[in-house]
């Protein structure tokens, strides 16, 4: 079997290699992904630190060709890509295309970015000064990605880094490298300069900490879970650089005796279960008035009865497996801790096996859940969600505020008062109303508030803002 190697200073290296395994098909190998070292990671950061003067001053044609070139290529193949992201991830065919096709448009945005850098001159408070702001890029940028949007997140730190003039050095989640993989070479293709795009795939351990421990990464784009987005920040202040991290969330959806209720239960089982839970905005707290709850409850068991967990790859599938093993067990772990808590399981809970050998797991709703449960504070990550039952819509509005995390927030209502009242009041990055509360476009920014974020947000003209920094000139004229 091949072995895709890593990308270090413009040459393909690296022998040792792990196995990139199909959760819809345990026995399917996808491919063989090096496993890189310490050793590689400091020659990558090496050659993309010797790349960076030069890039840095390369002309924004030639970055906004190469992006251009390379948003194109994935667009031209998406459904071959987005089949590889099924196999490796495991959601659902449909969902895989579609994230290729956000992350081709990313690339094109970014595309369009280089074309419109710009600074500002203003007049000096003195006679005869003229003073000039510009963005410079950083340097090289860290980019270490998780394993549940394989292409679109690593779109969204690879095509702003390249956009603004850095340079990079970027590991992937060792779950997920294919996709990865396939962007580096496109980008190589594309005609990358030797060294701006290093790839290292292996161990967050090793990989991912050599770039932490290094005094030559100027920034640090992470997304992932909590505990290494802290292990992130601690380096970071270390060797006083710049970090952005996006970690998790438990995204509350209040749904209000006056929503529509087909607008509702679309939008919840949508983010709570799609992907099969495993996005950083998927809502997993349903927060519900009591005149509609019970109504809400039972046509929200009719939809999940309806929902079919299968292969990825299958037509029809609704809900792909889970990720790993790993995962699985963390899941089935809190479905046992929502029990014990004395919440009433509605429906699901249950492992599924299916013709081939997967992690299927039921969607899986409690209901009688309370704010205070471990299964509504703590990011599952999996399609486990809860309902909660409240009075009114400030106690609503209360018990989706009273979180850690401030990601993604959603409301379903006909009322123009208590959505404009949510939208001021939320405390979470991004408002969603009579919508899931995820999905959303790639043109503007993405981010949340609280042990959901931190550092400026991602996407959209907003990237600017951690990928370069601020220069002031002043000049006598
Ligand atoms: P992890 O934090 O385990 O991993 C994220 C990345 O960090 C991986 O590439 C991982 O490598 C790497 N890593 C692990 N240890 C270290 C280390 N010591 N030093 C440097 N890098 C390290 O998260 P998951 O990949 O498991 O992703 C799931 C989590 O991510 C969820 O909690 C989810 O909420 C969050 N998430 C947040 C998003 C947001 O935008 N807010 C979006 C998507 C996910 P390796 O692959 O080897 O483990």
């Amino acid at each position: 079997m091949t072995i895709y190697q890593n990308l270090i200073a413009g040459e393909w290296v690296g022998s040792d290699a792990t196995k990139n395994i199909n959760p819809s098909d345990t026995n399917e190998v996808v491919g063989l992904y090096a496993d890189g070292t310490a050793e590689d990671t400091k020659n990558a950061i090496a050659a993309a630190k010797a790349a960076f003067p030069a890039w840095s001053r390369s002309g924004i044609w030639e970055r906004h060709v190469i992006l251009k070139k390379a948003g194109d290529e994935i667009m031209a193949r998406k459904d071959e890509l987005g089949a590889l992201l099924a196999r490796e991830e495991g959601k659902t065919l449909p969902e895989a295309i579609g994230e290729t096709i956000r992350a081709s448009q990313i690339f094109e945005f970014f595309a369009g970015e280089a074309l419109r850098l710009a600074g500002e001159v203003i007049p000096s408070v003195r006679p005869n000064i003229g003073v000039e702001i510009t963005r410079d890029p950083l340097g090289v940028i860290g980019i270490i990605t998780p394993w549940n949007f394989p292409i679109a997140i690593p779109a969204w730190k690879i095509a702003p880094a390249l956009c603004y003039g850095n340079t990079i050095v970027f590991k992937p989640a060792e779950l997920v490298p294919a996709c990865s993989w396939a962007i580096v070479d496109i980008l190589h293709r594309a005609g990358l300069p030797k060294g701006v795009l290093n790839l290292v795939m292996g161990k967050g351990s090793v990989v991912g900490q050599a770039m932490l421990d290094s005094p030559d990464v100027a920034g640090i784009t992470f997304t992932g879970s909590t505990g290494t987005g802290r292990r992130v920040a601690a380096a970071s202040i270390e060797h006083n650089r710049k970090f952005q991290l996006e970690m998790g969330g438990k995204n509350p959806m209040v749904v209000l005796d006056d929503a529509d209720l087909t607008v509702a239960v679309e939008a919840a089982a949508n983010s709570g279960f799609f992907s099969t839970g495993q996005r950083c905005t998927a809502s997993s707290r349903l927060i519900v008035t009591e005149g509609i709850h019970d109504k809400f409850v039972a046509a929200l068991t009719q939809k999940l009865e309806t929902l079919v967990v299968d292969n990825a790859l299958k037509p029809g599938t609704h809900i792909g497996p889970v990720v790993d093993e790993k995962q699985l067990k963390t899941d089935t772990d809190y479905i046992e801790i929502g029990r014990q808590e004395g919440a009433k399981l509605a429906f699901g809970g249950e492992l599924i096996t299916r013709e081939t050998p997967g992690f299927y797991l039921q969607p899986t709703l409690f209901t009688e859940a309370t704010n205070q449960m471990r299964i509504s504070r703590e990011e599952i990550f999996g399609p486990v969600v809860s309902v909660i039952r409240v009075k009114d819509y400030e106690e609503a509005l209360a018990t989706a505020n009273d979180t850690p995390f401030g990601l993604s927030a959603g409301i379903a209502t006909t009322s123009l008062k208590h959505a404009t009242h949510f939208k001021r009041n939320s405390e979470a990055g991004m408002v969603m109303v009579n919508l899931p509360t995820a999905g959303v476009d790639f043109h503007v920014p993405f981010g949340g508030r609280k042990g959901s974020s931190y550092g400026p947000r991602e996407q959209g003209k907003y990237a600017a803002e951690f990928y370069t920094t601020v220069k002031t000139a002043y000049t006598l004229a």
